[in-house]
């Protein structure tokens, strides 16, 4: 069932003007459904009756199923029901100077990375532009009930929830396109970034598409011989087409492109290669982030310890590299890559 953020802003006029309302009342209906993050009982300034037809016409398709806390309320996950049937989760990460929503583009993945909880549940179904962008339309809402340690109003979008962005390219692109409205949500396209695990056609549409927009590239490895195992499709894009793809993205957009790499205890954590993921960022001029792997139930891999990552870090950095550690946000509420689906799905007994 598509759900009214599915709609463009002219399809929503022509739906409302053909119930015989004047087309000034789309405005206002457009205006509240991305700009206030307003649902239909909140529209004030629309008639009760045209309230109830737009619930049962054009439905929200968001309902709530699910919400918990942690880093004492400044990290807020939702489990979303969207369209009445897909189970999907977005967590909003509130931090002293922005706040970050990330979004899942597909009901699971078809990708297959063995450490990945969405990984584990293969795909389930894609996700319609208008269920992705109804997540960031959630999180807007959400945002105002975050603690005043962080800013209370949504200034990020990262799609780094369940599915591969670019394996869902137009749903994904035409979402980016709704979020950067300029008579709704407006976001800057400098302020949302898409994370691919590098299928390489993928980014080439999205450098053409939308320039503006960040990408970050899940690399994990710096040669194919373990970026095989790690990421399958590695075997289909091998890292020298894929660092190829990113420097022409970087090379068309001006943009510093990011590297994603989960630190996994004894598998891709040594110097051996830190210095070949230095080799490869510096080229790139690429940002490195290193995330302590997440463990999940259906992988026996356990994060890199402190040692090894500060010896890492000090590799990449003496070859002029610059590099993050990412926090482990939300890891008791598992915000993480798909663990609370995980969790509905196989309920504990
Ligand atoms: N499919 C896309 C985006 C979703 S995954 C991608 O792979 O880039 C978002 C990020 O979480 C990716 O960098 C991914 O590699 C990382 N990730 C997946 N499982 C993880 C885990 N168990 N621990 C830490 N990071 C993980
Ligand atoms: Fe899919 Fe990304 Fe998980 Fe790989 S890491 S299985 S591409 S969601």
């Amino acid at each position: 069932m598509p759900t009214v953020y599915d709609l463009t802003r002219e399809q929503l006029t022509d739906r409302v003007v053909a119930w015989g309302e004047p087309a000034f009342r789309a405005k206002q209906i457009w205006w509240q459904l991305w700009k206030r993050a307003a649902t239909y009982e909140q529209m004030s300034d629309v008639s009760p009756t045209l309230r109830e037809r737009l619930a049962t016409d054009l439905p929200l398709g968001v309902e709530v199923v699910d919400e918990r806390t942690a880093d004492r309320g400044a990290t807020r996950k939702g489990l979303l029901r969207l369209g009445g049937s897909h189970l999907i989760e977005t967590v909003l990460m509130g931090y002293r100077d922005r706040v970050t929503v990330c979004v899942s583009s597909q009901v699971g993945c078809a990708m297959g990375c063995g450490f990945c909880a969405t990984g584990q549940m293969g795909l389930e179904s894609n996700l319609t532009a208008g269920e992705i962008a109804a997540q960031v339309v959630w999180a807007r809402r959400e945002a105002a009930r975050l603690p005043d340690s962080t800013p209370q109003r949504l200034t990020n979008v990262v799609f780094m929830g369940m599915g591969e962005p670019m394996a869902n390219y137009r749903p994904v692109r035409d979402a980016i396109a709704r979020l950067m409205d300029p008579s709704g949500m407006r976001l800057g396209a400098r302020h949302i970034t898409v994370s691919t695990v590098g299928l390489v056609p993928g980014i080439g549409r999205l450098g053409r598409d939308h320039p503006q927009v960040g990408l970050a590239v899940s690399l994990h490895a710096a040669d194919d011989a373990l970026r095989n195992q790690l990421v399958p499709p590695n075997e289909l894009y091998p890292l020298a087409e894929l660092e190829a793809a990113i420097a022409a993205w970087r090379d068309r957009t001006r943009r510093r492109p990011s590297i994603e790499w989960a630190m996994i205890d004894g598998v891709n954590d040594s110097d051996e290669q830190a210095g070949k993921l230095a080799s490869i960022a510096y080229r790139l001029r690429a940002h490195v982030n290193l995330i302590p792997l997440n463990p999940t139930p259906g992988s026996p891999s356990r994060p890199s310890g402190s040692r090894r990552i500060e010896s890492f870090v000090r590799v990449l950095e003496s070859g002029r590299v610059n590099v993050t550690v990412r926090d482990t946000r939300g890891r008791r509420i598992d915000a993480a890559c798909g663990q609370l689906r995980l969790e509905h799905a196989n309920p504990p007994v």
